[in-house]
């Protein structure tokens, strides 16, 4: 890709260790006991700002705050009021889009060739739901007794929205949480990752720019068990959307029972592809290798479970291990990097770990497996991409998401035996399959549980398709209609004629 500016000396330009605050109700505040947290980059260790750390109180007055605007001015927003905001919203998004996109690699490591290129897809998610808002309906229902009783459905918004979010893609998923937010006339309280909350701070500033009111949108930033297990159980939440891991999903979901709130949430994964033996492999050893190395690893949808046809599998994994070494690793702020960190040492220990499982347990290393810190890498936190051949599916680097730069290949000698293996997991987010064959792709793509199945390519997502997970990989869905299901109400309403 070509980059008409240049990165570095913005990176240098920007946050300069300062403090960022939070918003509630409009202001910019810190958090009301004076508590801070850091934000780190991960590709160098240094600090880029101090942000609020904020408390349960915190997450109270941004409640009310949204509450406030929801029964206010906010409900006399006319459905065009609101699609001409979102629209605002997108043009800013897109004036400051090199902006947000150097945030987002400083803040959490991804490459900044790689968030530049989601900008259609971040810009269309905000257009696609303006759309949305003036063409919100429900509809005439024809009852036992028509001419007596009329009856019909109202959709109303479900009301103040918790949104909590992970910190692998803040831009996608703030915006993914807040554009159906408006569109629909919810009010919603944000709590971003404590690992990358200056993004989804800059957005805030621009929605306000764009003139959206006071309250309709909250940003409190701090940690999961303290900001986020509050808004996740407090009785003036509505609905909770959240995307993160299975295990904090399931909490939320116990932490939301006593006021029975809605919730949605886009989970974890440990998603299959199989690469059939007519695969065309120039097309699919490079998608497989990006289906994981992607983010170094860290995406929901990794696709780290490689089921590969046997009598090609030697062939494929060597090819993929030369696709792996080819890449280029380092501060993501350069634009010829393919690969950045991980988020932070603690995850980086967690991926060794699991490279230490997969020897032990007998898995082939054919390329990577090793900490990077050579060339200035020491003082962030590489990993380099690795391939280990011959995995058997009860080893732990074939169960668990590992969330690094680890592609498992198994090989498989009939599609019956890959399509039962691909299903045997706990997860169902995503999968992946390569074949020439047209009718195997549609046996495939009927067969395997995942919330998302792609044939050919790899990570396509689209703010008109619905994205979500099946299993232990959660419910609910975003993009498409079904997403503004998620935060609307069906009220049925009768009239004696
Ligand atoms: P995480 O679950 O640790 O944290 C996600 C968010 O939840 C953060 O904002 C965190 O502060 C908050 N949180 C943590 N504990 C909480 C609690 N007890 N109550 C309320 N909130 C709490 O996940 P992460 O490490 O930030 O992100 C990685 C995980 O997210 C992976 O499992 C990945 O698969 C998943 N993910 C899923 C999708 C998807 O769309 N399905 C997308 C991206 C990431």
């Amino acid at each position: 890709m070509t980059i008409s500016f240049d990165p570095r000396a913005k990176a240098d330009a920007m946050y300069k260790g300062a403090f960022q605050p939070m918003l509630i109700g409009g202001d910019w505040v810190p958090a009301s006991s004076g508590q801070v947290m850091e934000a780190i980059n991960p590709a160098n260790g240094k600090l880029l700002a101090q942000l609020p750390r904020g408390q349960a109180e915190d997450v109270d007055a941004a409640v009310d705050a949204a509450r406030k605007a929801l029964e206010g001015p906010w409900s006399r927003f006319k459905p065009y009021e609101r699609q001409a905001l979102l629209l605002r919203i997108a043009d800013l998004v897109e004036q400051n889009w090199e902006t947000l996109c150097v945030s987002d690699t400083l803040d959490m490591g991804l490459p900044i060739s790689r968030t530049l290129a989601n900008k259609r897809r971040v810009v269309g998610m905000l257009r696609f739901y303006a759309g949305m808002a003036t063409a919100l309906h429900g509809e005439m229902i024809e009852n036992s007794v028509p001419g007596e009783v009329v009856s019909f459905t109202r959709k109303e918004p479900i009301g103040v929205v918790g949104a909590i979010i992970p910190w692998n893609a803040p831009t996608a998923s703030s915006i993914w949480k807040i554009a159906p937010a408006i569109a629909t006339g919810c009010t919603i309280v944000l709590k971003p990752s404590e690992e990358a909350s200056l993004t989804p701070l800059m957005i805030g500033k621009l929605m306000q720019e764009a003139g959206l009111p006071d309250g309709v949108i909250n940003i409190v930033t701090g940690t999961g068990a303290e900001a986020g297990a509050r808004l996740s159980e407090h009785p003036g939440v509505d609905k909770i959307v959240f995307t993160g891991s299975t295990a904090t999903g399931q909490a939320i979901a116990r932490a939301s029972v006593g006021n029975l709130k809605r919730v949605s949430l886009e989970l974890g994964g440990k998603s299959p592809v199989i690469i059939c033996a007519d695969a065309d492999l120039d097309r699919a050893v490079p998608v497989a290798a990006m289906a994981v190395y992607a983010h170094s690893g860290q995406i929901c949808i990794a696709g780290s479970r490689l089921f590969v046809a046997r009598h090609i599998h030697e062939e494929f994994v060597e090819r993929l291990a030369q696709y792996a070494r080819n890449l280029r690793i380092g501060d993501g702020i350069d634009p010829e990097i393919d690969l950045g960190p991980l988020i932070n040492r603690r995850q980086a220990g967690k991926v060794e770990k699991f490279i230490v499982s997969a020897h032990d347990e007998g898995a082939r290393l054919i390329t990577g497996g090793m900490r990077l810190t050579d060339n200035g890498l020491d003082s962030g936190n590489f990993i380099a991409p690795t391939v280990f051949g011959d995995v058997r599916d009860d080893m732990t680097i074939a169960r668990e998401e590992i969330f690094g730069p680890v592609i498992s290949a198994m090989p498989f000698d009939t599609i019956e035996e890959a399509v039962q293996r691909a299903n045997n997991t706990p997860y169902g987010l995503a999968a992946g399959v390569f074949t020439r064959d047209l009718g195997m792709a549609h046996k495939l793509t009927s067969r395997l549980r995942a919330g998302s199945v792609w044939v050919n390519m790899y990570h396509a997502i689209d703010p008109a398709v619905p994205f979500g997970g099946m299993k232990m990989s959660g419910y609910g869905r975003e993009g498409g209609r079904e997403h503004l299901d998620e935060y609307l109400e069906t009220k049925a309403v009768w009239i004696q004629t």
